[in-house]
């Protein structure tokens, strides 16, 4: 039993509107979405941020980015244009310790950058 959200939603704990999954991640649908598509893609293992990534589970990282592609594909948003953010640490107020690609699209998004 784990007390992480993002790992109870990975192992089907907790419900989510889950729109892709292969072996090493799931995508599901932001809860408080900040644009038409707002989806978020973790890896099924648990890896705290992109500080904790390894030599031992770097894949992840192209499985992240692979899994984000698709996402952008199914949404119909690949050639509109969509923005990848991975919040890391206290000073990106990173709010679920589960490392997490939000994938946001389907408008024009403003240019900040934080
Ligand atoms: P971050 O601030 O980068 O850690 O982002 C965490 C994101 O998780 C926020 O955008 C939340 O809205 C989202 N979130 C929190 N709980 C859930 C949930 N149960 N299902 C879907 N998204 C969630």
């Amino acid at each position: 039993m784990t007390d992480c959200l993002f790992c109870r939603i990975a192992l089907g704990e907790i419900p989510a509107d889950v729109v892709y999954q292969d072996d090493s991640v799931v995508a599901f649908r932001d809860i408080e979405p900040q644009a038409p598509v707002h989806v978020l893609v973790i890896p099924r293992e648990h890896v705290p941020n992109v500080t904790e990534l390894t030599e031992e589970n770097q894949s992840l990282a192209s499985d992240l980015m692979l899994a984000a592609a698709r996402v952008a594909a199914r949404e119909g948003i690949a050639y509109s244009g969509y923005r990848l953010v991975v919040n890391n640490g206290p000073d990106t107020l990173q709010s679920v310790h589960h490392l997490h690609v939000h994938v946001l699209g389907g408008r024009r998004l403003r240019p900040s950058l934080g």
